[in-house]
C-alpha cells in the first residue's frame, strides 16, 4: 500500500468500542475527506483535527444505528446549518429498519425549524436493504447483511475513479456469507470488540467479533489487508498476533488519525 496521486484513502477517526478509550473515539472512518463512515461520538472535532473541512463530507454511511455510530450525528448537522449548508447536499446511508427515524429525530432535537426557519432543509436519507448496490460520493457500494441485533450493513465500496475495492463489517459476529461478499476486497476492516479470541456463542449475545473471527473472514475472503477496530486499544497488539494465526495477509489496528491508502 503505497501513496500515489488519485490513491483511495481511508482516515481512521477512532478504533474503539462504544466507549471510547482516552484519547480516541468509538469506531469511525473517513474516505477520501468525502465520505464519513459512521460518526463516533465527536466526528467535528475528529475532521478538524485532521484537517478536514467537514463541508467536504458529501456522504455519511452509517454501518447500524447502535448508539455509539451515530451519537454525534446532531452536533455533525448542526455544525453544517451554522455553516450555512443546505442539509439536502448531504446523503445520509444506513439500514432501512433504522436509518430514516434516526436522522428524523436528529433533526427535531436540533429544533431546525424553530432556529433556523420554515425553509431549512434536512438530508437526503437512502435506506439501504441488504443486497442493495448504490453510487455514493464517487464509489459504488455494494451491502450484505451483518450479524448483529440490528439490522447492520456490510458495505463493499469500490473507487469509480481507481478500481480500489475496500469493504468494512461494521459491528457483527462471525457470518460466513460474508466472505463471498467481500472477495475480491483488497483490504477488509472488521469488528474486534471481543479482542483476540473467538466469540464464544454461549455468551456472545450482542454479537460482535473478535480477531480470530476476523481473521477467518479476511482469510476466507482472500484479501490481502486486516484492519481491526472498534475494541480495546490495551487489546491491539494481542488482536494483531491471534489473527496472524490464521491470516496470512499483513493484520493491522490502526492509530487514531492513522490514513491507510490503498
Ligand atoms: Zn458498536
Ligand atoms: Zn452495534
Amino acid at each position: 500500500m503505497t501513496a500515489h496521486a488519485g490513491a483511495t484513502r481511508i482516515t481512521f477517526l477512532g478504533t474503539s468500542t462504544a466507549i471510547p478509550d482516552r484519547g480516541d473515539d468509538t469506531a469511525s472512518f473517513v474516505v477520501n475527506d468525502r465520505i464519513l463512515v459512521d460518526t463516533g461520538w465527536s466526528a467535528i472535532e475528529n475532521l478538524i483535527r485532521n484537517d478536514i473541512d467537514p463541508l467536504t463530507i458529501d456522504c455519511l454511511i452509517f454501518t447500524h444505528m447502535h448508539h455509539d455510530h451515530y451519537l454525534s450525528l446532531p452536533s455533525f448537522l448542526f455544525y453544517q446549518v451554522m455553516k450555512r449548508r443546505d442539509l439536502k447536499e448531504l446523503t445520509i446511508v444506513g439500514p432501512a429498519d433504522d436509518v430514516d427515524h434516526v436522522v428524523s429525530c436528529a433533526c427535531t432535537f436540533l429544533q431546525l425549524e424553530r432556529f433556523f426557519g420554515p425553509s431549512t432543509t434536512t438530508p437526503s436519507v437512502q435506506p439501504v436493504q441488504p443486497g442493495d448496490d448504490i453510487v455514493v460520493a464517487g464509489f459504488t457500494l455494494k451491502t450484505a447483511a451483518t450479524l448483529h441485533p440490528v439490522q447492520g450493513i456490510c458495505g463493499k465500496l469500490t473507487d469509480t475513479a481507481t478500481g480500489s475495492v475496500f469493504a468494512f463489517t461494521g459491528d457483527t459476529a462471525h457470518h460466513a456469507p460474508l466472505a463471498d461478499h467481500i472477495r475480491g476486497a483488497s483490504l477488509l476492516i472488521h469488528d474486534c470488540t471481543l479482542g483476540p479470541v473467538a466469540a464464544d456463542p454461549a455468551t456472545n449475545q450482542a454479537l460482535h467479533a473478535g480477531a480470530l473471527d476476523a481473521a477467518r473472514i479476511a482469510r476466507d475472503a482472500g484479501v490481502d489487508t486486516l484492519v481491526l477496530i472498534h475494541g480495546p486499544r490495551s487489546s491491539a497488539s494481542a488482536s494483531i498476533d491471534a489473527a496472524r494465526t490464521l491470516f496470512d495477509g499483513e493484520v493491522v489496528w490502526p492509530e487514531r488519525d492513522q490514513t491507510i491508502t490503498l
